[in-house]
């Protein structure tokens, strides 16, 4: 038997690998120095730590450690390239294009954008989740500067054709910024291949601390307008002391990422797999999103049963997301875009992790599939919807 509740929640956010922690801790306590100051062995021991881990983060997606910007995680970047660059480019045009299933830390800001007289286009996914690459290309205007396309989806896990989007982008001269909070250690990333000018990225969906993250500015790029001013850190894009801990728990769990995920992610696709094929088994069970183009520890699906939204709401022994995390278990605004509109009843994110093993998967399998069965033993008049 395992502990319990069995986490099954890794796309809100994972634990802290040990590995991490231990590289973080002594720039807690005798190697505090901060890294702006240049004048004392202090400042600069981890000022080169910052430096060190700057190299890592851009490892991973392949980025020279120039082009990596610190933020507080992937809402702060999302936050930066959104507005830093709808500001920059405000001369050009005031159009921007994005998704209906983006995050709300991009959504939202592009609301805010909205109120400040920019003027934002939404597009709809399929029905799998996926966003059209023509249907993209039509929304495109004249005065278009900016398209902000999510590479992986928090809710649903499918990962959208960046290398098309951004394709169509260069030829027109509008820039991408991509939201990756979701993708680090999931897909393999390339920002010397992939057409990308912004990305977004954050330590605490792959094993780091919470309260960090990069944004990742292509060289070249015109300087996304700062939102955070003061001391001119970051050559002046992002200002405030730098974490150094945090900092250095991002690139070693970023190396760790690079290091370890072509093992990882097959071991996640079994363990998900077994999930996906158990509960798919049980004719109440629909699957959400395409389960090609999509990440291996993702699984959501809708329990098609109407009387079942506290049986859901009181799973005790297993962590799972009833929406996304961020929602606060309110009705998902990525499923009712893939539903037209509608909104999707009784949905259940099960997202596995580096940490969890086969017997905890073994449980939640057979605990899941008897609250559903459980629940629709109680009312079998109303067997679906
Ligand atoms: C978690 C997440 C965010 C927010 O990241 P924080 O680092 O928690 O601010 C943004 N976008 C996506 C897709 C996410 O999954």
């Amino acid at each position: 038997m395992p502990n319990l509740p069995v986490y099954l929640d890794n796309s809100a956010t994972t634990p802290v690998d040990p590995r991490v922690v231990e590289k973080m801790l002594p720039w807690l306590t005798n190697r505090f120095g901060n890294p702006a100051s240049s004048s004392h062995a202090f400042g600069r021991e981890a000022r080169a730590a910052v430096e060190a881990a700057r190299g890592q983060v851009a490892q991973l997606v392949n980025a020279g450690a120039q082009e990596i910007i610190w933020t507080s995680g992937a809402t702060e970047s999302n936050n930066l390239a959104l507005k830093g660059a709808a500001y920059a480019n405000a001369a050009r045009g005031r159009h921007l294009v994005s998704v209906q299933t983006e995050h709300h830390a991009v959504l939202d800001t592009l609301h805010e954008l909205e109120k400040n007289g920019f003027a934002v286009t939404l597009l709809a996914p399929a029905e799998n989740g996926l966003l059209d690459p023509a249907r993209f290309e039509a929304a495109l205007r004249a005065d278009t500067t900016l398209a902000s396309v999510m590479m992986v989806n928090n809710e649903i896990g499918v990962i959208q054709d960046i290398a098309a989007i951004g394709a169509i982008c260069r030829a027109r001269g509008i820039l991408l910024h991509v939201d990756a909070a979701q993708a680090t250690g999931k897909v393999a990333i390339d920002v010397k291949s992939l057409p990308v000018d912004l990305m977004s990225l954050t330590a605490h969906k792959t094993y780091g601390p919470k309260g960090i993250g990069a944004l990742y500015v292509r060289k070249g790029t015109p300087a996304p307008a700062p939102q955070m001013h003061g001391g001119g850190h970051e050559r002046g894009l992002r200002s405030g002391t730098l974490a150094t801990h945090q900092i250095v728990g991002m690139g070693e769990c970023f190396r760790i990422a690079g290091a370890e995920m072509a093992a990882e992610v097959p071991r996640l696709r079994g363990l998900r797999d077994k999930l996906r094929h158990g509960l798919a088994a049980l004719d109440c069970v629909r699957i959400n999103g395409d389960m090609e183009r999509r990440i291996a520890n993702n699984l959501n699906i809708s329990v098609m049963l109407p009387d079942c939204e506290q049986m859901i709401s009181m799973l005790t022994d297993v962590a799972v997301s009833s929406a996304s995390a961020c929602m606060g278990g309110g009705t998902s605004h990525v499923l009712q875009a893939l539903h037209g509109g509608k909104s999707a009843p009784n949905a259940l994110r099960i997202t596995v992790g580096r940490f969890n093993t086969g017997e905890e998967i073994d449980f939640a399998l057979d605990y899941l599939t008897r609250k559903i069965s459980e629940c629709q033993a109680r009312k079998p008049a109303a067997a679906s919807v």
